[in-house]
């Protein structure tokens, strides 16, 4: 696996970088980015955002500098102004309350996570209790669990499972979308064997882009010195993402926000990957850095092209406003047919740091 070498020692550089693909914005990042992105483009400052829009540090930040508030409380948010939910999820009576404040509404959660809420509401009209692995604290799962509060027992790890009270006959099992499958999978068999009649989605609710993530990763983790995994410490993808690189053996994983934080003392063949919130340029800047001799090797996990279009009262919002051209994303005449799908949340940002210089 490693190359340590004569020429090695006599070289401290890195040699070659393996690119992990897929990386990166996931479809349903690229969508709350975009979405966030026309709100400031539509209306005056400062458009409201409950939690972080994504969990990514650079993507907040960037947005706070052209007038975004981020708020943890939607009490906060005063009447009348303009308000997006991030892609977390939120509960629901953060979004009534979201409907019954603000000047316009756009919930931006993911539709995979929609369909998680939408299996909580299922098992609780049955009778089901739920058995929900997710992690302590994290936004995604505080706004699934408020969904159905009474019948929802949040878990981590089997032994956790095994010490449940009683739940009767009828148990179901769900997941947050971005765990490993590991952390899944020992759950998920405590779980059976303790419920042999267990309810589980036909498919888990860990997401592709999760799955896909960590599979680019093991495909090329075993030919690592060091591994760099791009992304912030509240992205529960990006900590799966770590957590696997270490687990498979790779002796060093370095987790980094932005190129500056780079450790300086990689040598040989170096992994580089980026959680599903982590932008495309901190990538470019972290290769530019590591300045491989030998150059980039991309590793094809599978492609990924799933995409996910703007919530919906914002498309008719966008509509309304005659399209792109008048919100200023196209040079072209406004149309009828709103092509969100062409634009890439990154290409989004920047236009708008162009139209709307970051202070
Ligand atoms: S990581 Fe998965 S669940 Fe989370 S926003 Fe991306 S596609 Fe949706």
């Amino acid at each position: 696996m490693s190359r340590d070498t004569e020429e090695q020692r006599a070289d401290p550089r890195v040699e070659r970088v393996l690119l992990a693909e897929p990386r990166g914005f996931c479809a349903g990042v690229e969508m709350a980015i975009k979405a966030l992105t026309w709100m400031v483009r539509a209306f005056d400052e400062p458009v409201y955002c409950y939690h972080e829009i994504v969990h990514n540090k650079l993507v907040v930040e960037r947005f706070e500098a052209l007038g975004v508030v981020f708020v943890d409380d939607i009490a906060t948010v005063p009447e009348g102004a303009p308000v997006m939910l991030s892609a977390h999820g939120s509960a629901p009576e953060v979004v009534q309350r979201a409907q019954e404040v603000g000047g316009y509404t756009v919930d931006a959660v993911c539709p995979l996570v929609t369909k998680v809420h939408h299996e909580v509401k299922v098992r609780a009209r049955k009778g089901f209790h739920i058995v929900y692995v997710g992690h302590a604290g994290h936004e995604e799962a505080e706004g699934t669990i408020a969904v159905a509060p009474e019948i929802i027992h949040r878990v981590e790890r089997p032994d956790e499972v095994r010490a449940l009270p009683d739940l009767g006959d009828n148990v179901a099992i769900l997941a947050q979308t971005t765990l490993s499958h590991r952390d899944w999978a020992g759950v998920v068999e405590a779980a059976a064997d303790r419920w042999p009649d267990l309810w589980s989605p036909g498919r888990s609710d860990l997401c592709f882009a999760t799955t896909n993530r960590q599979g680019a990763l093991l495909d090329l983790v075993h030919r690592c010195d060091a591994v760099v995994v791009i992304g912030s410490t509240n992205s529960s993808n990006t900590r799966a993402l770590v957590q696997l690189a270490t687990e498979a053996g790779c002796q060093r994983v370095a987790w980094i926000n932005r190129a500056e934080e780079l450790p300086s003392d990689l040598t040989g063949i170096v992994g580089v990957t980026a959680g599903a919130s982590a932008p495309e340029e901190v990538v470019d800047a972290v290769i530019r850095a590591l300045d491989p001799i030998a150059g980039v090797e991309p590793v094809r996990h599978t492609d990924e092209d799933e995409y996910f279009p703007p919530p919906r009262n914002l498309r008719d919002l966008l509509y309304a406003i005659r399209g792109f051209a008048a919100v200023g994303f196209s040079g072209q005449a406004p149309s009828g047919h709103l092509d969100d799908r062409t634009i890439d949340a990154s290409d989004a940002l920047t236009a708008l740091d162009r139209l709307r210089p970051v202070k």
